[in-house]
């Protein structure tokens, strides 16, 4: 499946934002909300739609609506920062959680906690904000195929090649959605020039 690198003069001016090491939490949070509300849109540009009959004031029209609910489904805990974009412009929208840690040393995901709404029939957004090593995305988009989803797509905000090359091997139907693909992983493997540690820059940590 296609790798779908935002593009979006908005988009680079909020990156650029966010990546600035000088930019403090409460605005750090603002561009998140920003960037999630723009790649929220990209993610769902072939939403499927139904036809609707609906009365204007004036006539009647046959008009569409969506034709599918929507899951989204964050990964603890730097997921939370692009889950109220998706809310706010998808109302009906269910929410899972999927809490997955990442061992500063190995870099290996734990699972710790998983909370998932009925998925099935739903077009499922698994969103985590770094796209690192790919692996807490691989679990993520295994836990939530397990749970019943068929039709799975994943947003984040910056992604390292590595991540993509791992997400795109073990989920090759799943499109990816990203505000910026960047260079390389470091020895610790977080994203160059990436923009640090999502988590602890959203929380103040
Ligand atoms: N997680 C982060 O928060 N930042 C990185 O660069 C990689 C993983």
């Amino acid at each position: 499946m296609p790798l779908h690198v935002l593009s979006h003069p908005l988009g680079t001016h909020v990156l650029t934002h966010l990546r600035d090491k000088t930019t403090k939490p409460a605005l750090f949070r603002t561009l998140s909300y920003q960037i999630s509300l723009l790649l929220a849109l990209e993610a769902t540009r072939d939403l499927a739609t139904e036809v609707k009959s609906i009365e204007t004031p004036l006539e009647t029209i046959t008009g569409r609506v969506l034709a599918k609910p929507l899951a989204i489904v964050p990964i603890l805990r730097a997921g939370l920062g692009m889950m109220q974009p998706f809310q706010d412009v998808f109302p009906d929208v269910s929410v899972g959680y999927v809490g997955l840690e990442r061992d500063h040393t190995t870099a290996i995901a734990r699972s710790y906690y998983c909370k998932l709404p009925p998925l099935a029939g739903k077009r499922t957004i698994v969103v985590d904000p770094m796209l690192a090593t790919g692996g807490s995305a691989a679990q993520a988009l295994d836990v939530v195929k397990a749970a019943g989803a068929t039709e799975v797509v994943f947003v984040c905000i910056v992604a390292a090649p590595e991540g993509v090359a791992v997400v795109e091997k073990a989920h090759p139907t799943v499109s990816i959605y990203t505000g910026a693909l960047d260079r390389e992983l470091n020895a610790k493997k977080y994203i160059l020039p990436g923009l640090g540690d999502f988590g602890d820059r959203l929380y103040g940590t």
